[in-house]
């Protein structure tokens, strides 16, 4: 049993001594104590089926034994900086990483976080191209560093930093955006902000393959491959940032950008990358990589020994226990049975997403579409009294966000759209 301090004693310190800036999306703040695989144990171990944990990182489970047994085993023998030393830990899961990835991309750089591998990657663009600016899409989200925050397009993730050198274009939002579902006329836009808002040559153009913290937006269809074409014509680098989509979670493939058809310059990575542990990673062409060879570029603990170890643990538990299959047949039937609860209650606006990254957005008027939000909050602290956490996004902040660790079970995709039913119903 626990013993530690309870949830109205850390709420103290933690409003006293922490960021006043924090999340706090509960009535009652829940006090994690545990966690097994899908579940998460609060300190009466009183047990929650964790529907949103795949995107605060762990992607094989909370705790899965491989990914614990390869972290302390690394931890015994050693920790250390990822600089100076050869050592095989950091060696073997870049060429395991590499090997996961299509055509050139197989040199890799690593970080502690999403945000430093966006910044990286930005910058490489920015090197390789000498041009400064970047596109982005409105709506996105990609860290919260100097570059990384002016690339990021929702001004509740922004302070005022000088936004150098980045545009944001339209946001191909097949629900909420003017051209529906016409990936090829979104596309048009950024053809237009080089036009009218650059020399004509870019450095290139970030994305995310799905929004993740934007509210689970996929971007409509043919949009990628023709802005890829445009980019490239006006002489940028296009950077896939899969921090939320990649790593088996779509299910159909094991990276976001595949489900569009493209391959891009630069891939970024985090979050379930390493099952909970910090890391994050780069990934590029020989040829880019190049660029940062010019001068001393280093990360003290980027891909250290202990997060690479576990890095190549969660590769291997992605493999062992065919996540990327289960991702796709469980999502599959948790999106459908989600898409028929819209037949019950008007006020889902929306189901989307693929595999387990699925986001469905609460409207109180679906002609209007206009935002529930206060219903949303309301509905999900509701289920987490009864058990089911699930996660919530987008720019107004009615969008529930379900992207469980990819372990999850038919049976928990009953339970989540039950309880979801149940407290939609009482309302
Ligand atoms: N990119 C995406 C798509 C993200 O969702 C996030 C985090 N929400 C980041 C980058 C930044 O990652 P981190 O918080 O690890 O810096």
């Amino acid at each position: 049993p626990y013993t530690g301090p309870f949830a109205s004693e850390i709420l103290r310190k933690r409003k006293e001594y922490l960021s006043p800036s924090m999340f706090m999306f509960y009535k009652q703040p829940l006090n994690v104590v545990d966690g097994r695989m899908q579940y998460l144990f609060d300190e009466n171990g009183r047990r929650y089926l964790d529907a949103f944990g795949g995107i605060a990182t762990v992607c094989c489970g909370h705790c899965h034994p491989d990914v614990i047994d390869a972290i302390v085993n690394q931890t015994k023998r050693l920790q250390h900086s990822t600089i100076l030393y050869l050592n095989a830990a950091i060696a073997e899961f870049a060429e395991a990483l590499a090997s996961k990835l299509p055509g050139e991309l197989k040199v890799v750089f690593f970080t502690n976080s999403g945000t430093e591998a966006n910044e990286l990657a930005l910058m490489m663009a920015r090197l390789y191209t000498r041009c400064h600016d970047i596109i982005s899409l409105r709506n996105s989200y990609h860290g919260n560093a100097a570059g990384t925050m002016g690339a990021t397009a929702q001004c509740n993730y922004k302070f005022n930093v000088i936004q150098s050198g980045v545009h944001h274009a339209m946001n191909p939002d097949p629900y909420r955006g003017m051209f529906g579902s016409d990936g090829k006329k979104y596309a048009k836009d950024v053809q237009d902000v080089i036009d009218f808002g650059t020399s004509g040559h870019v450095a290139g153009f970030i994305c995310e393959p799905i929004q993740g913290v934007g509210g689970i937006i996929e971007l409509a269809p043919g949009y990628l491959p023709a802005v890829f074409k445009t980019v490239k014509k006006a002489g940028g680098l296009c950077i896939a940032d899969e921090v939320q989509a990649g790593f088996a979670r779509m299910g159909s493939h094991f990276w976001g950008f595949e489900t569009h058809g493209v391959v891009p310059d630069i891939v970024t990575l985090a979050k379930g990358i390493g099952n909970g542990i910090p890391l994050g990673a780069v990934v590029t062409t020989p040829e880019i990589a190049e660029v940062l060879t010019h001068r001393t570029y280093f990360n003290t603990f980027g891909g250290n020994p202990v997060c690479t170890a576990a890095g190549l643990a969660v590769l291997r538990v992605i493999e062992k226990e065919k996540l990327q299959e289960n991702a796709y047949v469980v999502g599959t039937y948790l999106k459908e049975r989600l898409t028929t609860m819209m037949d019950k209650y008007e006020i889902i606006g929306d189901v989307r997403g693929r595999g387990l990254m699925l986001g469905v957005e609460l409207v109180t008027d679906r002609r209007q579409k206009t935002p529930a939000k206060a219903e949303t909050l309301h509905v999900m602290d509701q289920m987490k009294e009864m058990g089911v956490l699930v996660g919530k996004g987008g720019f107004y902040g009615n969008v529930f966000r379900i992207t469980p660790p990819l372990c999850f079970t038919k049976e928990d995709a009953d339970f989540l759209v039950d309880v979801m039913d149940y407290s939609l119903s009482k309302m």
